[in-house]
């Protein structure tokens, strides 16, 4: 191994880059990861400085507080790199920001935000030639902290460790979902930690979205957790309605994960002059213009996919589908973020970092 020192990052390389051995022309999505991670110790009270080493297993006291209490958050972001080599992220400071905000309500400490960002660049200038290249590609990035500090106490670990890793992906293609409206479990709830991505929020997802799977919807619509007659997300995303040419979406909340992609297609769709709303959706509105036929576009919003159209809604023993349209707004918009993202088109919000 060979080390280097960039500022004050420590860089560890590996000797046996995985890079010839990868298949970049059929990239799953996170399924294959690439040479180097971020790994950045909190320990004595604080937040040592981050060092790139080679991407690998880690070792963790079987009594890690992460095992047993599930203080762990996590982020989700992708860089790209543009046909001249250029290499971008797409606000990147709004997830460093969301990242905190996480640890604060898991009572995490708080990772310093250069150590976040000089760290993530210094990790992507090792890592630059594992950022595919060809169209809806990219380097998934996933930033996240755990307990690692021990004990069988309930309380917060006195440890933590912050990783980046990455995985270089293809695009994104699941096809139209077809979604099931849920009614008895819940995602979050007032005062909870749903506006975190916290780990156990997934884990406590798989388990009713197995069961629409059973039923065969491949995704779950979640509602409000004390009435259930609001739609709030659609999975882990955000979710979008156009009823006749307007765009909706749920206001965030304790319970709505404030995502950067949908506040990044509002923006985006007012400066195309598409009227948009951010308000409750109840789900009997969403029948009622389903049958009345002003239901356009259902759709789901994350980093992941960008934006994922939804096929149609079962809802109790009812099945509603979503009309097949010539144009769509989720796929106008996914176009327009897209571009600014890969840098095919201008960014005047400036929402583009170039990264080197
Ligand atoms: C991550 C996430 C989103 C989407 O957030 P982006 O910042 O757009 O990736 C939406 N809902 C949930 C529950 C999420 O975990």
């Amino acid at each position: 191994m060979k080390t280097t020192t960039k500022s004050d990052i420590k860089i560890t390389k590996t000797n046996h880059s995985k890079i010839q051995d990868t298949d970049f022309d059929n990239l799953a999505f996170g399924q294959v990861f690439s040479d180097h991670m971020l790994v950045c110790d909190y320990k004595d009270g604080k937040w040592h400085a981050p060092e790139i080493v080679p991407y690998g297993p880690i070792t963790l006291d079987p009594a890690a507080k992460i095992f047993h209490y599930g203080q762990s958050i996590f982020e989700g972001m992708k860089a790209y790199k543009d046909a001249s080599g250029g290499v971008f992220l797409f606000r990147p400071m709004e997830n460093i920001r969301r990242l905190n905000i996480s640890a604060k309500r898991l009572a995490i400490p708080e990772v310093p935000e250069d150590y976040f960002f000089e760290g993530l660049k210094t990790l992507l200038k090792v890592e630059k030639d594992w950022i595919p290249t060809a169209e809806g590609s990219s380097l998934y990035i996933r930033p996240y902290v755990f307990a690692t500090g021990a004990g069988f106490h309930a309380s917060p670990a006195n440890a933590y460790k912050f990783i980046i890793a990455c995985a270089p992906s293809g695009a994104y293609f699941s096809g139209k979902v077809n979604v099931l409206i849920e009614e008895k479990y819940s995602r979050s709830a007032n005062g909870g930690v749903g506006f975190a991505k916290a780990g156990g929020n997934y884990a406590g997802q798989f388990y009713p979205t197995q069961l629409a799977k059973d039923k065969g919807y491949q995704q779950v619509i979640w509602t409000d957790d004390t009435s259930h007659e609001y739609i709030e997300e659609a999975g882990a995303m955000n979710i979008f309605a156009r009823i006749n040419d307007t765009l909706i979406t749920a206001p965030i909340s304790d319970r709505i994960l404030d995502g950067v992609t949908r506040k990044s297609i509002l923006d985006i769709a007012k400066a195309e002059g598409i009227k948009t709303e951010v308000r409750k959706i109840s789900v009997n509105e969403l029948i009622e213009a389903s049958k009345d036929g002003s239901l356009k576009e259902l759709f789901g919003a994350g980093t992941a996919a960008v934006i994922s159209p939804i096929s149609g809604f079962g809802f109790r023993d009812e099945d509603f589908e979503l009309p097949i349209l010539e144009h769509t707004y989720a796929e106008k918009l996914k176009k327009l973020i897209i571009d600014i993202q890969t840098n095919k088109a201008e960014d005047p919000f400036g929402w583009r970092v170039e990264v080197m």
